[in-house]
């Protein structure tokens, strides 16, 4: 999608820390991170939320599971939370869907 910020930052458009990519998804870093590690993963396909996946597009969320957990191993996450805000009352600011990977502190529950 044209005035996308994550289509553009999966284009290659606007710089970021890219962590891994394949033909669906794109692994960077979160710019404001909320935890010692965070890193977003979001489909290179725009989709607005995990709302709108669906059995035409959930190929995309099993390939971001199994990307997270190849990542995690690999940088040896002993815990880590994985989040996805849907609408503006759940937190969610970039309307194009993405899982947030929060890990290196102690964290709480219920979050805020
Ligand atoms: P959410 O508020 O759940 O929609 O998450 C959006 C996330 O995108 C926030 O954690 C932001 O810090 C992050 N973010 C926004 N712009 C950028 C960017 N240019 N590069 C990396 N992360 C970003």
């Amino acid at each position: 999608m044209k005035d996308c910020l994550f289509c553009r930052i999966a284009a290659g458009e606007i710089p970021s820390d890219c962590l891994y990519q394949d033909e669906l998804v794109y692994v960077f870093k979160d710019i404001a991170p909320q935890a010692p590690v965070h890193f977003l993963v979001i489909p290179k396909e725009h989709m607005d939320s995990a709302a709108a996946v669906d059995e035409t597009n959930s190929a995309v969320v099993a390939r971001a599971f199994e990307v997270i957990a190849r990542l995690a191993r690999e940088q040896g996450l002993e815990g880590f939370r994985v989040v996805s805000n849907v609408g503006e009352s759940a937190g969610q600011s970039v309307r194009h869907l993405h899982f947030h990977v929060l890990s290196g502190r102690d964290m709480t529950w219920p979050p805020g």
